[in-house]
């Protein structure tokens, strides 16, 4: 096959340098196209990167990197990579028909929100498809529930996200967050109180998440739900810089019984996810892949069976307010009154309450993807690196990164940065070599994090209104326990382990600190 040919060819991976004209043409196409989305994504990379250093190092450093970024490493990355003359903004996991598009309104046109319920969820996607389940698998047929969307189910983050079932965050990586913080939160704590303090949330977090991920997969085997569920681990790749950190992390998981976080070699790596990496890598042996909006529907097709939930997609809460010891929920379409609401909401939630805006921040990640990639990329296997993760799905590869922060009105925005997605393929190639990848679909969708990287599960005012909020981009790894304990406590059935202590994950230790019941010292 002759050089010119053997370009052509869609199958062969494009080999050798691009040439000066073709680097100008990608980093004029780059510099020509640039938008609020990549000044955003920009900006976080700068501070995240380069945040240690003083004002003009840290501008210096990002402009240099922009450069290189421009003119050498995306155009030598991205030789393989074609895009549609129109990229659809549809996630690839909402390419399929949502069996729940528009329910109950494209069967029922005259159907009508009840006037009272007992409780109202806000939200439709891990979270609120978890408290429905639960729902219809507890309450008894006396105690009705009602969840709306103003969407249609997982349209929010839930259908736009990279397909993992979490273990959570592992042990060391929660403790070091909840470090950070606690010196803000509990000033009133030495060195040492914050460490032992810090390790006590690592150990009750960690503890909710195995638990969340094993009754995930009692439910899927239970249930015979078709989510394309497979448990092949994630491979987290880690630089040389960052080996020392690995190694302490996953003692620290062996130490604390949380030993689902391991260390493998390159040859691992390799073997598992076709990565080529120098060092060893971070590997999560129980994480799995899934079809994550097909979970939300499954939860939604079991719990509407039951005629204890119901469900109205595309409306919107308006306001929640007081009303004689009930809840007065605001909709698009009416009021309904409840004597229980949960936000199911993330990143959403401080649009809708004002308190939770810089308690719940609103931030963007995003995902894309395309026909073909490096045919050694394994399939079913989360694949991650410093500053994007990929994964192969039948003959898609799905590829992203993330995340800088929106304004509160801006959560659930659809408007990815193409040079986020050219950076991310140009970085996959440097794990993976030339390939031919064709980009199809882009787009984006918002996670909440708290400051503390911690998640919220809980009554917002000891009374009836409950979330399950800022997971942080680890939904899979909060929102099914985390649903099940809420709607039990609901129910006031205490015959389940709640692993969501108030003292660990109450909102008060967000939004009330100094009246928050912090956890005392264990033994
Ligand atoms: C690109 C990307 C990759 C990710 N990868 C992973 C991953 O691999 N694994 C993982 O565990 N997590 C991942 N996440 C995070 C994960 O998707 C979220 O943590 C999870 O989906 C949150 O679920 P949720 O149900 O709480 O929120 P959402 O799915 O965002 O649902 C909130 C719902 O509330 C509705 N809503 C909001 N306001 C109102 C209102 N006023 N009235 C009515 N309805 C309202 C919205 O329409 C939405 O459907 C990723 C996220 C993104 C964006």
């Amino acid at each position: 096959m002759n050089p010119a040919s053997h370009q052509s060819d869609p199958s062969c991976p494009p080999t050798g340098p691009p040439g000066f004209l073709a680097r100008l043409r990608v980093a004029a196409s780059l510099l020509a196209r640039l938008r609020k989305p990549d000044l955003q994504a920009g900006g976080a990379y700068r501070q995240v990167r380069f945040g240690k250093f003083h004002l003009f190092g840290r501008w210096w450093r990002f402009l240099a990197w922009v450069l290189h970024e421009t003119f050498v490493a995306i155009p030598n990355g991205t030789r393989g990579l074609t895009i549609n003359r129109r990229v659809s903004n549809c996630p690839m996991w909402l390419i399929d028909p949502n069996p729940l598009a528009d329910h109950p309104w494209c069967r029922d046109p005259a159907a009508v929100l009840p006037a009272s319920t007992d409780t109202v969820v806000i939200g439709a996607g891990f979270t609120g498809g978890a408290a429905a389940y639960h729902w219809a698998r507890r309450a008894p047929a006396n105690r009705k529930m009602v969840v709306v969307d103003l969407g249609d189910p997982a349209s929010g983050s839930s259908g736009r996200n990279e397909g993992l079932v979490v273990m959570g965050r592992y042990f060391s990586m929660v403790k070091q967050c909840m470090l950070n913080t606690l010196p803000e939160l509990r000033p009133d704590l030495d060195a040492g109180g914050r460490k032992r303090l810090a390790h006590q949330f690592a150990d009750v977090y960690a503890r909710a998440a195995y638990r969340n991920a094993a009754l995930i997969e009692q439910t899927i085997q239970r249930e015979g739900f078709d989510c394309n569920y497979v448990r092949d681990g994630w491979v987290q790749a880690r630089t040389a810089e960052e080996q020392a950190a690995l190694d302490d992390s996953v003692r620290e998981a062996q130490e604390t019984g949380f030993d689902d976080w391991t260390k493998i070699s390159a040859e691992e790596a390799a073997r598992r996810s076709g990565m080529r990496l120098d060092h060893p890598a971070g590997f999560s042996r129980q994480a799995a892949s899934w079809h994550p909006a097909k979970w939300v529907w499954s939860l939604f097709d079991r719990a509407l069976a039951a005629q204890t939930v119901a469900l109205f997609t595309r409306t919107r809460v308006t306001s929640v307010t007081n009303d004689e010891g009930r809840y007065r929920v605001e909709t698009s379409r009416g009021v309904i009154h409840a004597r229980h609401v949960i936000y199911a909401t993330e990143a959403y939630t401080p649009a809708l309450e004002k308190m939770f805006h810089d308690a719940i921040l609103p931030m963007q990640e995003q995902a894309a993807c395309g026909d073909g990639g490096p045919k050694t990329m394994k399939p079913c296997i989360g694949i991650s690196g410093t500053w994007h993760f990929a994964g192969r799905y039948g003959r898609r590869v799905l590829f992203g990164s993330g995340g800088s922060r929106l304004a509160d009105c801006e959560a659930g925005r659809n408007r990815p940065s193409r040079f986020l997605s050219r950076f991310v393929v140009s970085q996959i190639h440097r794990t993976y070599g030339d390939h031919r990848l064709h980009m199809t679909n882009e787009w984006s969708g918002t996670v909440g994090y708290t400051p503390d990287q911690y998640p919220i599960v809980g009554s917002l005012d000891r009374r009836g209104r409950y979330i399950v909020a800022g997971m942080c981009g680890s939904g899979s790894g909060v929102s099914f326990n985390g649903g099940r304990c809420i709607v039990n406590r609901i129910l006031g059935l205490d015959d389940e382990p709640d692993d969501y202590p108030a003292a660990y994950f109450a909102p008060s230790r967000l939004l009330n600190t100094a009246h928050h019941p912090w956890p005392a010292f264990e033994a």
